[in-house]
């Protein structure tokens, strides 16, 4: 059983790749606990240390298609070759239980959850420089450099949807950014409250 919470948040975070999304969702899990991370499921290998049903569903692309004809996923995404998805099911789950949802998607995803949750608040986060973000993905060190270049050239498309999300941060300094996205996530938990106060009210 999950914890009960009374107001639910759809918050759904998206940035080009190594712009610090799985980082940002593991930060705000482990202090906010009424957070949960909706698990999506993908196509491409586990990199290393990635779990099975804890990093994402990995499945084949014939599993993935066959819960796609089944209609299992909210959204999906062909991204840098491979198929992403949302499953109905994780985020049901999930709301159902009373948390909050984190969703780490890319930039079509999130539009596409927008139009089923008009309330899901869409954070873009955006690194401080290109050359930075070429840092942190070498950094990183899980992806070779065919498959860094291969993420870099979605960044045009990437920064175009940009201005169709609700908050644009810069991840500069991390600790500013969790607090920043933290400080977006209180200020809708409060008006929230007070949009149900208010109808209780009449
Ligand atoms: P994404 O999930 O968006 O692909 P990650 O969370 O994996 O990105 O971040 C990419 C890399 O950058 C990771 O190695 C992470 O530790 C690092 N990183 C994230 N945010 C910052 C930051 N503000 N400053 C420095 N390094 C960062
Ligand atoms: P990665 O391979 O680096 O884990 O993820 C690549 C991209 O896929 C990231 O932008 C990530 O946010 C996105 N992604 C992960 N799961 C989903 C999903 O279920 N739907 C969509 N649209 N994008 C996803």
């Amino acid at each position: 059983m999950g914890q009960q919470k009374s107001i639910s948040l759809l918050v759904v975070l998206s940035s080009p790749s190594g712009g610090g999304k799985t980082t940002i969702c593991k930060a705000l899990v482990s202090r906010h606990p009424d957070f949960k991370k909706s698990l999506t499921a993908s196509t491409r290998k586990p990199r290393t240390g990635e779990v099975n049903g804890v990093d994402y569903l990995f499945f084949s692309e014939p599993e993935f298609f066959k819960r796609v004809r089944n209609q299992e996923f909210l959204e999906y995404e062909n991204i840098h070759g491979y198929y992403y998805g949302t499953p109905k099911a994780e985020v049901e789950k999930l709301l159902n239980e009373g948390f909050s949802v984190l969703f780490d998607i890319d930039v079509n995803g999130a539009l596409s959850i927008k139009k089923i949750f008009p309330r899901a608040i869409l954070i873009f986060i955006r690194p401080p420089s290109l050359e930075e973000l070429k840092k942190r993905l070498l950094n990183r060190k899980t992806d070779d450099t065919e498959e860094i270049s291969k993420r870099l050239k979605r960044l045009p498309e990437e920064f175009a949807k940009a201005d169709q999300f609700d908050y644009d941060i810069i991840n500069d300094s991390l600790e500013e950014t969790i607090e920043k996205i933290y400080q977006i996530i209180s200020k809708h938990q409060q008006q929230e409250i007070h949009a149900t106060h208010q109808s209780t009210q009449k």
